[in-house]
């Protein structure tokens, strides 16, 4: 339960919240706690009151809200004072203006063992990675984007561990950081180099780039698991920039678009789609199985569902 502070008194006590409300609805006896919230330079300012000083304005908010009764003061007050914990200085992030989400990429870029940023040179090895909801401009100041990020910052672990062994250099794509692309590519659109699409999407899942040699690529990452000649298996990832190359040929039927990598793979049919396109036109990948059959030839398709699980990949951003 939330209710709001029109009384004119104090407005920077803008909003509290029932906690003890919400407690009592997860199956909790709910003791009767209310919190505010104080945003903006009087948070600033607030942190320098006692809790003495800082509990009675509350109660004075209290009583110009609910005039016509009596309020007992609390039994116990707690105060967080962020600005002044030297673990927090603050909270989360926010973009003044000026700033894009260019600086989320950048405080997202991880360090090499010289100190530089991979935004400054040449990819190197990269020994500092960085999580929390600062770096990612997709989901930033919120939970779910630390989460996220956790897991993208995990990925750039494995793919720079598994670089570093030899059986791995040279083959395969390796999956690089959005920031690689970005500061190789600064002006270039974040979409699919197969379906051309941009951003992550339900559909076609999160964007990834790869590298191979000096050849850099974006794509869906259904897009590429779907394309006939693309392996990944243990977070190793083979052909999607062989993949990128067939398709430039290759017109969707569904779209128009280039970048078609799947056929059908009934003998003689030449029609070939993009991931999303394909499923428009009736194939259900997870149900029916990586060898894509148009919609013509689906009756001919044999029954092989692809092993459950979860697809590879997350959100890159
Ligand atoms: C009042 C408020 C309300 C919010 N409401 C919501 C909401 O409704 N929904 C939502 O999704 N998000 C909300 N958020 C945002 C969300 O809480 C944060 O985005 C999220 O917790 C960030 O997670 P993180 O792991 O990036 O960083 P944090 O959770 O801040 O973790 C950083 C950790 O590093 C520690 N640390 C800092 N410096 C050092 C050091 N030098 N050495 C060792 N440790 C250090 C800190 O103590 C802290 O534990 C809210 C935040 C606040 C402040
Ligand atoms: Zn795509
Ligand atoms: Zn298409
Ligand atoms: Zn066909």
């Amino acid at each position: 339960v939330i209710f709001g502070n029109a009384s004119g008194k104090n407005p920077h006590h803008y909003m509290f919240l029932d906690l003890g409300h919400s407690l009592r609805d997860q199956g909790s006896v709910g003791a009767p706690v209310l919190m505010t919230l104080i945003s903006g330079s009087e948070a600033v300012s607030s942190e320098q009151l006692s809790n003495d000083d800082l509990s009675e304005e509350v109660m004075q908010t209290l009583r110009a809200i609910f005039s016509d009764i009596t309020i007992p003061r609390p039994s116990k007050f707690y105060a967080t004072r962020w600005g002044s914990d030297p673990c927090s200085r603050g909270s989360y992030t926010f973009l003044p203006p000026g700033a894009t989400d260019q600086d989320y990429h950048i405080l997202q870029s991880p360090i090499n063992g010289d100190g530089d940023s991979i935004l400054l040179g040449d990819v190197g090895t990269m020994r500092l990675f960085w999580a929390g909801e600062h770096t990612t401009a997709l989901h930033p100041s919120m939970a779910h984007g630390a989460l996220l990020s956790g897991f993208r910052a995990a990925k750039e672990v494995i793919a720079a561990t598994h670089l570093k062994t030899s059986k791995n250099v040279g083959s395969g794509d390796r999956p690089i950081p959005m920031t690689v692309f970005r500061s190789h590519h600064p002006t270039a659109p974040l979409q699919c180099h197969l379906c051309h699409l941009p951003g992550s999407r339900k559909r076609e899942g999160g964007l990834f780039a790869f590298q191979r040699f000096s050849r850099q690529v974006i794509v869906h990452n259904n897009c590429a698991v779907f394309s006939p000649e693309v392996e990944c298996a243990d977070g190793e990832w083979k052909n999607v920039i062989k993949s990128v190359n067939r398709g430039k040929q290759i017109q969707c039927l569904g779209c128009g678009k280039n970048g078609a990598t799947i056929g059908c793979v009934y003998r003689g049919c030449v029609r070939s789609f993009h991931f999303g396109c394909a499923e428009l036109n009736g194939w259900d990948f997870e149900e029916k199985g990586k060898e894509f059959h148009c919609d013509v030839h689906q009756r001919y398709a044999p029954h092989k569902p692809l092993e459950k699980g979860p697809f590879p990949g997350h959100d890159y951003l």
